[in-house]
C-alpha cells in the first residue's frame, strides 16, 4: 500500500465507502423527482447490488405533479404537508422502487433501503411488508403526532438509521 498517496487523501465521512455510494445513488435519484413537494430518492440494495431506485411523483401515463397533475401536492393550503397521503396521486421514492422491483421480477426480501428521506408512515409499513431489514437515510421526517408512537415502532422494526451527508438536492425544476 502507498502509505504517501492515502496522505494525501482528503479527510473522509466515517461512512463506509459503500454506505455513502449507495446513499450518494439516492440523492442522484432525487433528482428526477417530479414532485411539488420534497424531492425524495430511494435505492434498494440486496447483496451489494441495486436491485431498484425510485423517486417521487405522479404514476406512469399520467400528467406531472409539476405541471399540475396532483391536486393535493397543488394546493397545500387545503392539504397540510405529512398529511392526506391517500388523498395524493403521488407515489413516494420508496414505493417506487418496491414496485419497480415487483414488476421486474427482483425479490425484495432482506434488502436495505437507502433513502433521501425517512420514510414516511405509510412507506414504512410497505418496506417492512415488503422484508426490507434495513433503512439508512439522510434527512428525518416526522408523523402526524398521533401516531409518534406507532412511527417510532415502524423505525426501530425496519432498524431506520439516520447518517450524516455532504449530498445536496436541486428540484427538477431548479436545473439549469
Ligand atoms: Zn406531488
Ligand atoms: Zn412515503
Amino acid at each position: 500500500m502507498n502509505e504517501r498517496a492515502d496522505a494525501d487523501q482528503p479527510e473522509r465521512s466515517s461512512l463506509p465507502a459503500r454506505d455513502d455510494y449507495y446513499l450518494a445513488l439516492a440523492f442522484a435519484a432525487a433528482r428526477r423527482a417530479n414532485c411539488r413537494g420534497r424531492s425524495v430518492g430511494a435505492i434498494l440494495v440486496k447483496g451489494d447490488r441495486v436491485i431498484a431506485t425510485g423517486y417521487n411523483g405522479t404514476p406512469e401515463g399520467l400528467p406531472n405533479c409539476l405541471d399540475g397533475g396532483c391536486l393535493r401536492c397543488a394546493d397545500r393550503a387545503q392539504f397540510v404537508s405529512g398529511t392526506d397521503y391517500d388523498l395524493c396521486i403521488c407515489v413516494h421514492a420508496e414505493s417506487n422502487a418496491l414496485l419497480t422491483a415487483g414488476r421486474f421480477g427482483a425479490s425484495t426480501d432482506g434488502t436495505t433501503v437507502y433513502t433521501t428521506d425517512q420514510p414516511c408512515f405509510s412507506c414504512s409499513k410497505e418496506l417492512i411488508q415488503a422484508g426490507v431489514v434495513k433503512v439508512f437515510y439522510a434527512r428525518d421526517w416526522h408523523p402526524d403526532p398521533r401516531v409518534s408512537d406507532d412511527y417510532l415502532r415502524l423505525q426501530r422494526r425496519l432498524g431506520a438509521e439516520q447518517v450524516p451527508t455532504h449530498y445536496e438536492i436541486r428540484r427538477v425544476d431548479e436545473l439549469p
